[in-house]
């Protein structure tokens, strides 16, 4: 079997155009197709065919796409949307209705915190915000209306690693779906099938799309018998039994919400994929020795990477994470004052507040992301004035220390 890397760049068939033998895939950029024959057209509406439509329902492009990113997980269907918030809301449109309620941490993607605390609230969908760290705490939360457990794969900017078997063996004991955003990490590093996890979700925008080239999400469903409980899904599991929550979403959610991913976009992110275990790899590496430098300074206050020796993620890091906690890092240093001198003094290092970009950058969470959050929900996130998030990029690791070795030289 070829290693995950070679299947990336060469993808299902080896082929990527049929017609020209062109090396990289056409971008199929058209809103509709021709039928042969009005006999087609009926048998491409009725399901009957593999046909194209309308690219809001298929475009050539994005299905491979699909194709590739089903190789990388091992997932068996695909669905590539519009961006990662598209993938957020998509799953929860499909699985919930009125009166159900949902688990998940508070410790969450600004924009998904929001979707279930107030979008999902004004359509009668309680989110349960929970200590996915306490399994009791998760079970006493379960109820006959709970439709899934919600969790990312390493929060941010907390940088928390759960338990993921723990978790997994409740959600299976208590017949719940259970749902990652692998945003941050990608089936590359965190494998979603290993772990029981029914439906995974990530932003393209961070490492698929090759260095923040696009917008895009994708949406990953691994065959589960858990949608016999689910009542929405009920009627399509008589017909598709495993693939129930794919098909009504695939045939139903996704066409409605017309969150579909543009063909331009679907190009760059193929293109990101064939590069992305090794800018994976590089920026482990670059982190981890960042990592390393920031935890021996003496301006530094405290520096957390999950995969740095002695931090307190780093054995379930191991674990569940083969040892690689991606892009990020948290400094603390000794004040907002402090944090705001050293990040003007950066040269290189950008501020921005993108991630897994091939760029460093660097924001402080505490005054933008989080400016408008009540004092008491930002202690409750875990968000304070003395932290920065860094996001390592893939410059020669060098010139990264040696960009904070000078600005830390002048507070
Ligand atoms: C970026 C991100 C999202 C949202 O993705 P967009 O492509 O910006 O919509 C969701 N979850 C996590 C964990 C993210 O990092």
């Amino acid at each position: 079997m070829r290693h995950i890397s070679s299947k990336l760049i060469h993808g299902t068939t080896g082929k990527e155009d049929q017609q020209h033998r062109s090396l990289k895939t056409p971008i199929y950029q058209t809103a509709s197709y021709d039928f042969e024959s009005a006999e087609d057209a009926e048998k491409a509406f009725r399901g009957e065919s593999d046909a194209y439509i309308y690219s809001r329902i298929g475009n050539p492009t994005v299905t491979e796409l699909e194709k590739r990113l089903a190789l990388f997980s091992n997932a068996d269907n695909a669905l590539c949307v519009s961006s990662g918030m598209a993938a957020v809301s998509n799953v929860f449109l499909t699985l919930c209705s009125s009166g159900d309620n949902i688990i998940t941490s508070p410790y969450l993607f600004g924009n998904t915190w929001s979707f279930f605390a107030k979008t999902l609230k004004e359509f009668n969908v309680e989110v349960r915000f929970v200590n996915l760290e306490n399994p009791e705490e998760i079970e006493g939360n379960i109820d006959r209306n709970t439709r899934a457990i919600f969790m990312e794969v390493l929060t941010n900017p907390q940088l928390i690693v759960y338990d993921f078997k723990a978790i997994s063996d409740i959600a299976s004991k208590k017949n719940i779906p259970l749902i990652a955003d692998n945003s941050v990490l990608t089936p590359y590093i965190f494998e979603s099938k290993n772990l029981g996890i029914d439906i995974e979700i990530f932003s393209n925008t961070k490492f698929v799309s090759g260095g923040a080239t696009s917008i895009g999400g994708t949406i990953l469903c691994y065959p589960s018998d858990k949608w016999a409980s689910v009542p929405k899904l009920a009627e399509q599991y008589e017909k598709f039994g495993q693939e129930a929550f794919y098909k009504r979403m695939h045939k139903e959610i996704y066409r409605n919400t017309g969150a579909c991913l543009s063909p331009n976009s679907a190009f760059l992110q193929l293109l990101g994929l064939e590069t992305i275990t090794l800018r994976i790899d590089r920026i482990c590496e670059n982190a981890l020795r960042t990592a390393e430098f920031l935890s021996k300074s003496e301006k530094v206050q405290h520096v957390d990477y999950p995969a740095l020796k002695g931090a307190k993620y780093h054995d379930l890091t191991q674990k569940f994470l083969k040892g690689k906690s991606g892009c990020l890092i948290n400094v603390e240093l000794d004040g907002k004052e402090n944090c705001f001198r050293f990040m003007n003094n950066l040269k290189m290092i950008k501020r921005g507040t993108n991630f897994c970009d091939n760029k460093s950058m660097i924001i402080h969470p505490a005054s933008t992301i989080f400016w408008d959050t009540p004092a008491i929900e930002k202690a409750l996130m875990k968000i304070n004035d003395n932290m920065l998030r860094l996001s390592v990029g893939l410059e020669d690791v060098n010139d990264i220390i040696d960009d904070i070795q000078q600005a830390l030289g002048t507070l």
